[in-house]
């Protein structure tokens, strides 16, 4: 995998007080917006690698699964610079929420955000300059949080440029059950959406979600972020085979769910991951007394990535959404 040049890489303020061979826990603080990055650079240089956690704060395997990835790595062995943020959005992490409760805003739809705005603005302006525009890469990992079941899965955007063939071959050598591929283009907002715009490739995980941390979702991130390093050539050893499952293919954009129709209790009879016909009893929606309000279908042939998995619905609420399976490349 090829580098970028430092002509192109953005120097972050944090660059000089890099320790070759440690992990030095750095506060990053811009006006109101504070993180603490885990900067782990080897003895050799190489690329620079973002690796974060909990940009919504609900989620908690990607956390885990930084911390305990940190606790094995041996810096000195890195060829490069890894930037790892367990938590992204503090904020939202200390309330339990996936939103920030400063704002209520979605950072996930802030980037590249602003240095003069809200909070969540704020804090994606600061993720944006310090973290993710000195990257040759960016691995962002979600999970379906408290409200979806997500299925263990890489995505990325397939995109007709460098950075498009680059996140493909991230996302390959990851490894993980499911490889999802998004046609352009990116919904906005995202990490992921301000990465590409800059030529620097991208991928991101989901997972099952609520509220835990299990160990094979754990396990799967821990491994797939040291398969991408052998990739980028951080870390030593051939190049991994690809190991995945399957592969989808479509829209990734969790804000075009399938939504409730009507306030009451969701019932799910699909997991996330399963496949389904047209016309196939995705869930329900019943009032207090038991009483069904609204059955939703699946509305074409496909895989859930997501479902949801809370019962408490609102109008709007996101339910489920549908993608496609696809063999051989995506
Ligand atoms: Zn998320």
């Amino acid at each position: 995998m090829t580098t970028a040049t430092d002509a192109r890489r953005h120097r972050p303020s944090w660059w000089d007080a890099r320790q070759v061979g440690q992990v030095v826990p750095t506060q990053l603080t811009d006006r109101d917006a504070s993180v603490t990055a885990y900067i782990a650079t080897g003895n050799a240089e190489g690329p620079v690698l973002t690796l974060l956690g909990a940009v919504h704060g609900d989620e908690y395997e990607g956390p885990v699964a930084i911390a305990e990835l940190l606790a094995m790595l041996a810096a000195s062995a890195i060829s490069g610079t890894l930037i790892a943020v367990p938590v992204v959005n503090a904020p939202a992490y200390e309330a339990g929420r996936r939103t920030n409760p400063q704002d209520d805003k979605d950072l996930a739809r802030c980037f590249p955000g602003d240095r003069n705005g809200t909070p969540s603005e704020q804090l994606a302006h600061l993720i944006a300059t310090e973290c993710i525009a000195p990257a040759d890469a960016l691995i962002d990992l979600h999970s379906g949080g408290v409200a979806l079941d997500g299925a263990l899965l890489i995505g990325y955007a397939a995109m007709d440029d460098d950075a498009g063939a680059r996140s493909r071959e991230l996302a390959y050598a990851f490894g993980a059950p499911v490889i999802w591929a998004h046609p352009p283009p990116m919904p906005p907002g995202r990490t992921g959406s301000f990465a590409l715009e800059r030529g620097i490739p991208f991928v991101y995980t989901e997972a099952t979600g609520g509220g835990q941390a299990d160990r094979a979702t754990v396990a799967c991130f821990i491994e797939g972020v040291q398969r991408a390093m052998v990739a980028m050539g951080m870390l030593p050893g051939e190049s991994p085979a690809p190991r995945h499952r399957e592969i989808w293919r479509g829209g990734g954009n969790t804000d075009t769910m399938v939504a409730a129709g009507e306030d009451g209790l969701f019932r799910a009879f699909v997991s996330a991951g399963q496949v389904v016909s047209r016309g196939t009893l995705v869930g329900e929606i019943v009032d207090f007394q038991g009483r069904v309000r609204e059955r939703l279908f699946a509305p074409s042939d496909g895989v859930l990535p997501f479902i949801r998995r809370t019962p408490r619905v609102r109008v709007g609420d996101g339910l489920f959404m549908l993608t496609q399976r696809v063999g051989g490349d995506a």
